[in-house]
């Protein structure tokens, strides 16, 4: 039997494959490749050497410093080079946790963090400190109120990040910045999905300390940056030596640091642009899925999200085994964050809105990157319905659902604003 899904599998293999997991990691920009071969050829020096070849890669050090600080509207001296966005976090959570702690033991934070978020406050937990998890909405906002409620005399910090990295969604960071600073409390946003996708300035947003990670913005894996503002004290996260103005031990990654700067400056120079193209075929795709694929809902909110970002549930089956079929299609997806994708268990973001298991269980992330085309868009748009449908008849779920045995919870026309159980809306 030769049904349009075999013919596209075939097809496939002399078809681009397409990267639809930016979420997860951009590839570096050939500038940027260029750039780090350039410094590592060029400019091997230990910035903390007293000759010429260190004052070199020293020179360069703080000149991508400066960079990233005039991209953030921030100061070159609030600007702390990392192996990674997970270590900023660390750094940022730990750091002030423990500097702090003589005021107070009490954090907040959200219960849909990334888990750099979440386990360092686990960890902090087992260190005698207490943390409040605010629930959010169904579309993963904080209530700004719920947070203003949770502040107590001894809360010393918040750290709600800026943009969700599974279903995209795009806090009130201003408003939370102004709560944090009235109420003289340490505000920490994670960043690390935010800079090159939407405007991203730490101070407009009373913002204390942000974290973000090179490679989400075509900079190479292994480089992250801490914004800190100037004067706020943290502990240090990494003993050793006096790098990073005595606050972080450990020898300058330079061509690294170069790599963020660029990938940053690149971002920043067309942000506008490329924010409005990726919003269009976000847009384009969301609609076409939601059309195409019945029992199908979109994840999310639906204007407070990132340009990039689409997170689909489609009932009655699994994640993975779409992202399997997807695979021998030619599709580079997600079904949910890169670090849980390893795991059966349901992402705890699509459970922190509210989402039933059995609805959790079988969603998708789709994240466009600079690169996307509408082709892409098209191809998928043709190929996700002939994946679903295979896979619904091989579903039992699906089997007795047709057979009236099953409710489903997702409508068919998906788009409807229906509750469930108290609190689960369809968008
Ligand atoms: N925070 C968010 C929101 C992320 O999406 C990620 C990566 O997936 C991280 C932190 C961790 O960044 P890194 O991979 O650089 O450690």
């Amino acid at each position: 039997m030769d049904t349009l899904l075999e013919k596209r599998l075939q097809e496939a293999s002399g078809k681009k494959r397409v990267y639809f997991d930016h979420a997860a990691t951009t590839a570096p920009a050939d500038e940027v490749i260029d750039l780090v071969t350039e410094i590592l050829r060029q400019h091997p020096g230990n910035p903390s050497s007293f000759y010429r070849e260190g004052h070199q890669a020293a020179r360069i050090l703080e000149e991508a410093r400066a960079s990233v600080a005039s991209g953030l509207g921030v100061l070159p001296e609030e600007i702390f080079f990392t192996s990674c966005g997970t270590e900023s976090d660390n750094w940022a959570v730990k750091g002030t946790a423990h500097a702090r702690q003589g005021r107070g033991r009490h954090l907040i934070t959200s219960t849909i963090e990334h888990h750099a978020v979440l386990h360092t406050m686990e960890a902090l937990e087992k260190e005698g400190f207490e943390v409040t998890y605010l629930d959010v909405d169904d579309k993963g906002l904080v209530e700004p109120d719920q947070l203003e409620k949770a502040i107590r005399p001894d809360t010393i910090l918040v750290s709600i990040m800026m943009a969700n990295n599974e279903i995209g969604t795009i806090q009130p960071v201003g408003r939370i910045g102004e709560i944090c600073r009235e109420a003289n409390v340490i505000f920490h946003s994670d960043a690390v999905q935010a800079l090159g996708a939407i405007p991203v300035k730490p101070r407009d947003l009373n913002c204390d300390l942000m974290s973000f990670s090179g490679h989400k913005l075509y900079a190479p894996k292994g480089i992250g940056v801490l914004f800190k503002r100037k004067g706020l004290r943290i502990d240090r996260l990494l003993d050793g030596g006096a790098q990073e103005r005595r606050q972080r031990g450990g020898t300058e990654n330079v061509a690294y640091a170069m790599a963020f700067a660029r990938a940053c400056e690149l971002a920043l120079k067309d942000l506008d642009r490329e924010s409005k193209r990726q919003t269009k075929l976000r847009d384009r795709l969301i609609k076409g899925v939601i059309e195409a694929v019945p029992h199908t809902k979109l994840n999310g909110h639906s204007e407070l999200r990132l340009p990039n970002n689409a997170n689909f549930s489609f009932e009655f089956i699994e994640g993975e085994s779409i992202l399997l079929l997807l695979d021998t299609l030619g599709y580079a997806c997600s079904s949910g964050s890169a670090c849980t994708s390893a795991s059966l268990d349901p992402s705890h973001v699509l459970l922190g809105i509210g989402m039933p298991a059995e609805i959790a269980h079988g969603s998708l992330r789709v994240t466009i990157g600079r690169k996307t085309s509408e082709g892409e868009i098209d191809r998928f748009l043709i190929d996700i319905p002939l994946v679903i449908e295979r896979l619904r008849d091989m579903s039992p779920l699906y089997a007795d659902f047709r057979k009236g045995k099953l409710e489903a919870l997702i409508p068919p026309e998906g788009g409807v604003d229906v509750r469930i159980d108290g609190g689960y809306d369809l968008v």
